[in-house]
């Protein structure tokens, strides 16, 4: 995933897992003298949420002595988390804001000179993913959310996820005993049901037949494979209004910004 003159963008949100990733990679590169870590923070604008967790990312990263970048949406695309739910449009508030999350780390990160882009995804939400990925009929989608994304072209920023192999437990684990401060509120907006349910199912069953979690992630594995071989990916383009990445000609993000910024 990294190599010794990296230049890491951390997403930073103050909740367990990034702060856990942040401790470990800020450990790792005091070891690598060419190594850079910077962590990125983003403001989407949900009063009494984000403003806590934001202080605890700041505090924890003056402690690390980290380099840290905080954007927001309202400066980024004139409008906030809070402000698009009051539209009412239909869709979840998070199928909205965790597209202009991504936005806005891809963002921030070049902002800062970034090789990589770090996100704290752990072994549950990945195998969550997996499965919300197949209950949603989109198979292809397990191709985008490898351990590792390059752009084949080479253009964009690789995604890596350090954490891809690690129960949350353990993330848990670590926090705790290494005296983390972190966020423990859930947004306001959280308004993902089934992934909740696939949660509830997959703790059942990783506890009547333990590994199971770990099974489902070298499934996926192997069936990334096989996807590739079928499709293999043909890289991003430059969305033609923004210049970000995206499979399309415009980007998922200025699309969706039409219809919520007026
Ligand atoms: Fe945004 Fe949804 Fe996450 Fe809240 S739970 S911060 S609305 S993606
Ligand atoms: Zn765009």
């Amino acid at each position: 995933m990294l190599t010794h003159n990296d230049h890491i963008a951390l997403a930073l949100s103050g909740g367990k897992d990034s702060l856990t990733l942040l401790n470990i990679l800020a450990k790792l590169e005091r070891k690598f003298p060419r190594s850079k870590l910077s962590a990125i923070c983003v403001d989407e604008g949900i009063e009494g949420y984000r403003d806590e967790a934001l202080l605890l990312a700041a505090k924890e990263c003056d402690r690390l002595g980290v380099n840290q970048l905080t954007v927001s949406y309202k400066e980024l695309f004139g409008t906030t988390t809070d402000e698009i739910v009051k539209l009412n449009l239909g869709k979840t508030p998070c199928s909205y804001c965790g597209v202009l999350r991504r936005k806005a780390i891809n963002r921030a990160a070049v902002m800062v000179g970034a090789t990589k882009i770090a996100t704290a995804h752990n072994l549950d939400d990945e195998v969550q993913t997996v499965l919300l990925n197949m209950l949603h009929g989109d198979p292809m989608r397990i191709i985008r959310s490898a351990p590792v994304l390059r752009d084949v072209k080479g253009k964009f920023l690789t995604r890596i996820k350090p954490l891809c192999d690690i129960p949350e437990k353990e993330v848990v684990l670590y926090a705790y005993l290494t005296d983390l401060e972190f966020q423990t509120i859930a947004c306001p907006h959280g308004s993902e049901a089934l992934r909740n349910d696939i949660r509830i199912f997959l703790n059942q069953m990783d506890q009547k037949h333990p590994g199971t979690k770990f099974t489902l992630q070298r499934t996926a594995e192997r069936l990334r494979e096989l996807l590739v071989n079928i499709a293999p990916p043909t890289g991003l383009n430059e969305c033609e209004r923004c210049g970000d990445p995206t499979p399309h000609q415009i980007c998922e993000a200025c699309l969706m910004l039409e219809t919520v910024v007026a």
